[in-house]
């Protein structure tokens, strides 16, 4: 048998899995990501968490035949390095040669948002599928594209960005810097200013009650009061609903992936939010609708923060 080390950097805590060809999660450990001390000392704590997921498998090290990380950030994958990253304070990181030398294995650098996408596709939501997307809405909105098996990395290996593509011209600033991008609407920061914005206009909705009592807004917020039957929060549901299905009906006009797998805070609405999409996005898709017609399918990530780690194990593949 051949297995895979899987590593998930994210900004609280750092996943490790042995992950087998099926991308099957067989020993598993993490640790704390503690981002502020040197890269250096974040290494260590990755080489032993490393190991400690391989005891935990079980796994004789001889059948783990390489490993694959995916970092938060810019990355470049042909180097394995993390040439930036603002929230981790990281910049020029030469991780992936560093774990080389240390696990005597050889090391892939992905994306994180790039390596979740492929582990939907081989293990979760978009398994099979010759061509898929994977939207995260969360903070922000994370993207990926997976294409006969492979990640869409573009020439510089930043592709995929969707969530700073403008919706809306001029429209809501993104931290990006730009105005009118995607995510600015479609994250769930999106979705909660939206919602604010309508308790402030409607402050004795049956929305702005629901956020009074739960004593904060968040991407439960306006469905749950919508499908109370909340008509100003039904608005709001519907807006977003409307910025999220522009931005993906750009992205099946121009690059028809045969499913695309919402995950994130927002994903967790499950058929709340699919179900009304799936309309909207069909009535906005470019050409004539005719019947028995292959269209774009939209479905639920299932893998959850498992993706991020099987994905990493998985781009070390190749
Ligand atoms: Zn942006």
């Amino acid at each position: 048998m051949t297995f895979y080390i899987g590593v998930d950097i994210g900004g609280t805590n750092i996943k490790v899995g042995v992950v087998d060809e099926a991308g099957r999660i067989v020993g598993e450990s993490s640790c704390p990501t503690g981002a502020d001390r040197p890269q250096e000392v974040v290494l260590k704590d990755i080489l032993r968490t490393a190991e400690d997921a391989v005891a935990a498998s079980g796994v004789p090290r001889r059948d783990i035949h390489a490993a694959g990380v995916g970092s938060p950030g810019a990355v470049d994958s042909e180097t394995g390095t993390v040439l930036y990253n603002y929230n981790l304070g990281w910049r020029d990181f030469a991780i992936a040669p560093m774990m080389s030398e240390a696990l005597d294995l050889p090391v892939r650098l992905e994306n994180d948002a790039n390596a979740a996408a492929l582990g939907e596709v081989v293990a979760g939501s978009a398994k099979g599928a010759s061509s898929a997307m994977v939207i995260t809405l969360g903070t922000g909105v994370g993207s990926g594209f997976v294409i006969d098996g492979n990640i869409w990395t573009g020439y510089n290996s930043a592709a995929c960005e969707f969530g700073h593509m403008v919706i809306a011209y001029g429209g809501r600033p993104c931290t990006c810097g730009r105005r009118g991008c995607f995510e600015a609407y479609a994250s769930a920061t999106g979705l909660i200013a939206m919602t604010k914005e309508a308790i402030a206009a409607h402050p004795n909705s049956a929305l702005g009650e629901l956020a009074h009592r739960e004593g904060c807004v968040s991407g439960h917020t306006p469905f749950d009061a919508a499908e109370a039957g909340d008509p100003v929060a039904q608005r709001v549901v519907d807006e977003y609903i409307g910025y999220l299905a522009c931005g993906l009906v750009n992205l099946i006009n121009g690059l028809q992936p045969e499913v695309i797998s919402i995950g994130g805070g927002i994903g967790k609405q499950g058929e709340r939010l699919l179900a009304p999409l799936r309309l909207k996005v069909a009535e906005e898709t470019f050409g004539e609708r005719t019947e028995g017609e292959k269209m774009t399918r939209l479905v639920s990530c299932t893998l959850g923060y498992k993706a991020g780690l099987i994905g990493a194990a998985m781009a070390a593949r190749r």
